[in-house]
């Protein structure tokens, strides 16, 4: 049976980098002996020059009935109005696939610098619906209103069936991956309501794991303690905004966000994105790291069951990466994407 993978290129450096990926993508599932077919769809600016909309109905049911989907970066912040056809395609999928987690691992590679110096090992498991993003999700920009001018208001919904669905990713990941402790991310002393509903729904869950440790870590300390001692985290389950926010400065941490990868999934739907956005500054020029998007197909490819080629994938991205000469500039290197993807399939072909 063939995996079928969408692919949605996307804006900015979007493109580049998803080319990049499908090759690397098709090199190890053939080493493999795994068929795979990765038919491409537009969305974003092209999709809305060639359609009107940045996600057309067509694409979201491709999606759906793909095996999984790898997402490309998208500048949402740049797209027009919803009613002229600008919808983030990124929230239209999570929600129309139902996509309540984020998986976003921070893992440095032991020859590649990190700024403290200190090695970093952390997952991240952020809820992928609601929070201060939710009302943004279901409406599209409809989640702030300002009913006087100079005063703005901002919603964040906060569910127990969101909070139990991300708890149980978290804490079935850390058992899957052997990982023993788990930080629950909060600020619960001032958000009483929303945090502490959070809070509790983390606290029964944790409750069916034993074996492994919860610790309740403000928000700010959390932070703080990520560039004190890194080390001091393994799991950490948040809400939707916080964990937006602490995955990127753990991928910072870790070396930086050309290397950083993510999974959204839901019980039925899987799709694989990088964690940063299109970079614009950076689009045309083959000078973006796919490290990204690549090491999002692997957590894809892992997730869907073919960990064979995830293993191979991941372990061609730190052999390329050991080396100074076979990286790209962000990391010091002299590669570019297109020459980056040619190394991790040569090193794909040679393991095989
Ligand atoms: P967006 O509005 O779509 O989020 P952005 O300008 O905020 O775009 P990001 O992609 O979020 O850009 O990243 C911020 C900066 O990090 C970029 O301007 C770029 O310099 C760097 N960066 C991000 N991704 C990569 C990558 N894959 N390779 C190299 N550098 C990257
Ligand atoms: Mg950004």
């Amino acid at each position: 049976m063939t995996l079928t993978l969408l692919c949605l290129p996307g804006d900015g450096i979007g493109p580049e980098i998803m080319a990049a990926t499908r090759d690397t993508v098709a090199a190890v599932c053939a080493s493999h002996g795994v068929a795979v077919a990765l038919p491409e769809a537009e969305i974003g600016f092209a999709a809305l020059a060639a359609a009107g909309t940045t996600i057309a109905k067509a694409v979201i049911d491709a999606a759906r009935a793909a095996d999984g989907v790898i997402l490309g970066p998208v500048s949402h912040n740049a797209y027009p109005p919803v009613a002229e056809g600008g919808r983030n395609p990124s929230g239209v999928l999570r929600r129309e696939l139902g996509l309540f987690a984020n998986i976003r691992p921070a893992r440095s590679h032991s020859a590649v610098p990190t700024p403290t110096g200190a090695a970093v090992d952390l997952v991240v498991v952020r809820e992928n619906l609601e929070g201060f993003y939710a009302d943004r999700n279901m409406h599209e920009g409809g989640g702030e209103v300002m009913p006087v001018p100079g005063v703005a208001l901002a919603m964040r919904r906060i569910t127990a069936e969101n909070s139990r669905n991300i708890a149980r990713a978290g804490y079935a990941l850390a058992a899957r991956e052997g990982r023993g402790k788990v930080a629950l991310i909060h600020k619960a002393n001032v958000m009483r309501l929303s945090d502490g509903l959070f809070l509790d729904c983390c606290r029964a869950v944790a409750r069916d794991y034993p074996q492994i440790e919860t610790t309740e870590v403000l928000v700010d300390a959390a932070a703080a303690l990520l560039v004190r001692d890194p080390g001091a985290f393994d799991v950490l389950i948040a809400t939707n905004m916080f964990g937006d926010i602490l995955s990127d400065l753990a991928a910072e941490l870790a070396g930086g966000l050309g290397l950083a990868a993510s999974l959204n999934h839901g019980d039925t739907h899987a799709v694989a994105q990088a964690q940063h956005g299109s970079a614009p500054d950076l689009a045309g020029q083959d000078v973006a790291n796919p490290a990204s998007l690549i090491g999002s197909a692997a957590m894809l490819l892992a997730h869907l069951g073919h960990a064979g080629p995830a293993a191979s994938l991941q372990d061609a991205l730190a052999r390329a990466l050991r080396d100074p000469a076979t990286r790209t500039s962000d990391l010091g290197g002299a590669l570019g994407t297109r020459a980056f993807a040619d190394t991790l399939c040569t090193l794909i072909s040679e393991s095989t």
